[in-house]
């Protein structure tokens, strides 16, 4: 069975960062931990403003920002 190198469940799927494998939810946390806290609210504040989720915020930014 694969487990997930952070929280040591069993995963499906998930993805490789350096030489640990993670689960989906783990990686999500490890792409987006420590986050400084008013880069943070700058996001939630963005996000309000424009009816997103900040989660949603983010990924637009990303996606504008690798186009
Ligand atoms: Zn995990």
């Amino acid at each position: 069975m694969k487990i997930c190198n952070a929280c040591g469940k069993p995963r499906q799927g998930g993805i490789w960062i350096g030489t640990a494998m993670l689960c989906f939810c783990c990686a999500g946390d490890y792409l987006l931990r420590d986050v400084p806290e008013d880069l943070m609210a700058a996001t939630n504040h963005k996000a309000l403003d424009e009816g997103v989720s900040a989660r949603e915020l983010v990924l637009k930014a990303l996606h504008t920002y690798l186009a």
